[in-house]
């Protein structure tokens, strides 16, 4: 590790003696907990530099999926970033294994000479299992422990047990201001939806949301593979990275007072692309999926009044996918006709077929192109509307079925939704849909269905 190592040097006056801190942790992700307890440390006891470790794969934590290690010194770097005196070091997450505090406190007293003190910074929690840790004895010769409270746990009551261990700790204990804010505690906010500022940096945020950590994604019903081609997204040119970073700014701007509706947008955007990459597109479909799903309901910020308006001045009656429709009757799918019309204006090189995509999501038609099919399924499908049962029967089609099927499956349930909560159920919806029962019983997939 010498040859290649991150760690600061620290301790070459010799005359001096140094005090390094060491704030190990999963760090998954950091958060203003791990901060508080890291500064205050540093200025009780006047460390030189805190080492903030990101742990390898932690000893304590195989019981669930911890994010990649590149995410989580990713983020701890942003967090320590604009404190001179937090380094972040990837020595741990380059090591392979189980990683275990005793091997990695060995590996810094090896490498940082003797006037230099460790302090390992702990949260009382971590502190009580201390004298349970592998080689914990040498762990005690090797470094004073920094004990910072934490809520829950009664520094006093820990003291006491510690000093009945066999094994001579030394233990500085620290009063932080107690933060009740775990790793565990943000992780679940997020998949909730619910707000993580103050919690960490902002800029952690950036990164959790830009990498969509933490997501809820348990039991949507997607296979296993398909899960894992949304988790990972197709890579695209710089110039189509950039474009959908763009995109995905500008439909935040114009959803900015409807955050589930941007939310289910984004998302359509990412269910679209991996469905198009499922069903053999090329990765230019791909990205034109991704993009005509992160605008489909670019009008949904208007009123149903304020859409119907716009209707009449486009003249959106005369349009013949509209044909022997009342406008009256179609306010529910006005949004996605006026917004291929806005959209059209706005950005010149959205294609046919993605404007025909963005048009046609709630209406459907009988004969829909592959990009059309892909937004009307990705809608209807997109796991933020939750592990709804029959959306979950949906999503299990996906890479089982056709995409034919899928699409007949998926308009079948939109009219079903439609009967369930008694609203009016279009003609036109009734003809198309059995215009695909048609096509369908002739391609003999489920004649007595
Ligand atoms: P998780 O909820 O996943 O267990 P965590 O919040 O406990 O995460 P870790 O990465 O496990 O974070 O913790 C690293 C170190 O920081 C541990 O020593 C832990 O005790 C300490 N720590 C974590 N949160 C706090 C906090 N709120 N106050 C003080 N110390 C903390
Ligand atoms: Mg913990």
């Amino acid at each position: 590790m010498a040859e290649k190592t991150d760690l600061p040097i620290l301790g070459e006056d010799k005359t001096k003696t140094y005090r390094l801190g060491i704030m190990g942790g999963t760090f998954d992700p950091i958060h203003n907990g791990h901060l508080v307890a890291a500064e205050q440390a540093s200025d009780e006891l006047n460390l030189d530099l805190v080492l903030f470790m990101p742990a390898g794969s932690p000893a304590f934590k195989q019981d669930r999926d911890v994010s990649s290690a590149k995410d989580r010194f990713a983020m701890t770097l942003l967090a320590t970033a604009d404190n001179p005196k937090f380094i972040t070091s990837r020595a741990e997450i380059e090591r392979e294994g189980i990683t275990y505090t005793a091997d990695t406190l060995q590996i810094l007293r090896a490498f940082y000479p003797k006037n230099v003190e460790l302090f390992f910074i702990t949260g009382a929690d971590a502190l009580l299992e201390i004298a349970k840790w592998k080689d914990s004895e040498k762990i005690a010769e090797m470094v004073t422990f920094v004990g910072a409270t934490r809520p829950g746990y009664d520094l006093d009551k820990i003291q006491v047990e510690l000093e009945k261990s066999p094994i001579p700790f030394k233990v500085f204990y620290l009063e932080v201001p107690a933060l009740a804010i775990s790793s565990s505690e943000l992780r679940t906010r997020q998949a909730e939806g619910k707000s993580l500022r103050y919690l960490t940096s902002d800029s952690v945020i950036g990164y959790i949301n830009k990498h969509h950590l933490y997501r809820a994604r348990k039991d949507t019903g997607f296979s296993s593979t398909f899960q894992a081609a949304l988790n990972n997204p197709t890579i695209f040119s710089e110039d189509e990275q950039k474009g959908i970073e763009q995109i995905e700014k500008d439909a935040a701007k114009q959803l900015e007072k409807k955050p589930k509706r941007l939310a289910h947008s984004l998302e359509v955007g990412r269910v679209a692309e991996a469905l198009a990459k499922q069903y053999g597109a090329d990765t230019k479909e791909q990205f034109k999926a991704r993009i005509a799903g992160i605008l489909h309901d670019w009008e949904k910020a208007a009123s149903v009044e304020e859409l119907f308006k716009k209707a009449k001045t486009i003249g959106l009656e005369n349009d013949p996918r509209l044909e022997n429709i009342k406008l009256e009757d179609a306010k529910p799918l006005l949004h996605g006709f006026i917004a291929a019309h806005t959209l059209k204006q706005r950005y010149p090189n959205l294609t046919e077929d993605m404007l025909n995509a963005i048009a046609l999501h709630t209406l459907g038609a009988k004969d829909m192109g592959f990009l059309e099919k892909i937004i009307f399924i990705a809608d209807t499908i997109d796991p933020t509307r939750g592990p709804l049962p029959r959306l979950v029967l949906l999503r299990c089609l996906v890479g089982k079925v056709s995409l034919d099927e899928l699409y007949f499956c998926c308009y079948r349930e939109n009219i079903d939704y439609v009967i369930a909560t008694n609203r009016y159920l279009l003609p036109q919806s009734l003809d198309i849909f059995n215009a695909l029962v048609k096509k369908r019983s002739e391609l003999d997939v489920s004649p007595s269905a």
